[in-house]
């Protein structure tokens, strides 16, 4: 049996016609159904349907064998294994250039952001992403401080819990709509095929064949 990883949303969505190319259905709508393991055309393959933070989490401790999720998702979840996904048992084979989109610092439109980097104040910043965050402002010299939130973070600079924020960003729709505007570009993000290290090796053919195909799919 293999078993995959997914979230549900525009992950499992643009993973559709990747599972199609490696000859793999899903039979059942995520969307729809409140199943979590979902079936496939192919007896041997199943689909789980998790949080999109777990799935490296999944994938580590052999729940899966294989997970797709974003490349955020994976370095947050490396930062508590010392910051390599190796060590955390994931081999990561691929990036597979879907679910795009970039991560951000952003700022209300009436707070001076290059002001106060250029001045050295000490910066509140609301994210998700803590580690990406802290990286970023480390490396640039800008001493912050970090609120960890779960969600909405755009709410954050709005109520002056923080003067700026870390975030994913794909139209800017969503800052746009809350008087937020884009200050840097930390790094583009993309989904990533992530693998259970032990389970490559104990079910190397079929899993080599989905990577295979996946790679193949995405012009790899
Ligand atoms: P947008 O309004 O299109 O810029 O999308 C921004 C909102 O969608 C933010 O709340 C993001 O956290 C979320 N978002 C954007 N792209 C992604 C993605 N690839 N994966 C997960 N969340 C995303």
């Amino acid at each position: 049996m293999i078993t995959l990883a997914l979230s549900k949303g525009r992950i499992f969505e643009e993973t559709l016609p990747l599972l199609r190319a490696a000859g793999i259905e899903v039979l059942e709508d995520p969307e729809k159904s409140r199943k979590l393991i979902l079936t496939t055309n192919q007896p041997d393959v199943r689909v789980l349907v998790v949080r999109a933070t777990d799935v490296p989490t999944y994938v580590q401790y052999g729940g899966a064998d294989l997970g797709i999720t974003g490349k955020d998702t994976l370095i947050e979840h490396a930062a508590d294994w010392g910051g390599s996904t190796s060590a955390a048992g994931l081999y990561q084979p691929l990036d597979l250039n879907i679910a795009k989109c970039r991560i951000s610092v952003a700022v209300r439109a009436d707070f001076d952001y290059a002001s106060a980097v250029k001045q050295g104040s000490r910066l509140k910043v609301a994210t998700k992403y803590v580690a990406i965050a802290r990286e970023f402002f480390a490396t640039k010299g800008v001493h912050v401080d970090l609120i960890k939130l779960y969600g909405s973070m755009e709410l954050a600079p709005l109520v002056g819990l923080s003067d700026a924020i870390v975030d994913l960003v794909s139209t800017g729709n969503t800052l746009k709509a809350n008087h937020l505007v884009e200050v840097e570009h930390i790094m583009d993000i993309s989904s990533q095929l992530v693998v259970n290290q032990a389970a490559l090796k104990l079910k190397q053919a079929s899993i080599r064949r989905i990577i295979d195909a996946f790679a193949s799919a995405v012009g790899k």
